[in-house]
């Protein structure tokens, strides 16, 4: 018998290389040892299949978003916990998913930008910097911070495990997932 849970969209925003991935990667990883059911939706991932074909405009990037919110909605409503790690850069359409969903955590992950470039994980900085990436967000196209996000990561000062538990804790304080020490644990 998995956790008693209710269906919520945890949605990870912010830059490239702000921590998006490695958050949510532990957080799936501590949720599925409690037996919660789970869903990612990964931006990477997503733009080779459901988004497949959209581009980098403002406009391809809010339909990127509209439709990743559009199956997260479907999946929180039968109780699902998603996982949403997209950089998701436009306050408005972040604000349209999160009013379409209701159960909706904001995480705003984030680092300034000199220590994401310098992380450089998937060394696409270096291709924005060089010019061969145009409109990569941070560098020549913009990223709107969240004025009132749920959840704060601020991975330059903070380990993983305490980005982790702030998501956990905010879940359980908004009665996602029952106020108790167990998750912290495992
Ligand atoms: P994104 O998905 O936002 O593009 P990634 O998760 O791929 O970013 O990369 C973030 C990098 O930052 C990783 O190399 C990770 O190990 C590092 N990092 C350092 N501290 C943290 C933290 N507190 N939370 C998440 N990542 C962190």
């Amino acid at each position: 018998m998995g956790l008693e849970h209710r269906g919520v969209t945890i949605w990870l925003t912010g830059l490239s290389g702000a921590g998006k991935s490695t958050i949510t990667e532990a957080l799936e990883r501590k949720l599925r040892a409690c037996g919660c059911k789970l869903e990612v939706l990964d931006g990477d991932i997503v733009r080779t299949n459901l988004t497949k074909g959209l581009g980098f405009s403002k406009e391809d990037r809010d339909e990127n978003i509209r439709r990743i919110g559009f199956v997260s909605h479907l999946l929180t409503r039968n109780g699902v916990i998603v996982l949403v790690s997209a950089i998701s850069p436009y306050r408005a359409i972040r604000e349209e998913v999160r009013g379409r969903i209701g159960d909706f955590i904001e995480v705003y992950v984030s680092a300034p930008l000199e220590v994401c470039e310098k992380r450089d994980v998937k060394g696409l900085y270096k291709r924005a910097r060089s010019g061969e990436i145009k409109n990569f967000t941070g560098i020549d196209d913009p990223y709107e911070p969240p004025l009132d996000p749920e959840v704060n990561c601020e991975t330059h000062q903070e380990t993983l495990d305490e980005s982790v538990g702030k998501v956990i804790a905010k879940m359980e304080e908004m009665g996602y997932l029952p106020a108790q020490t167990a998750i912290a644990a495992s």
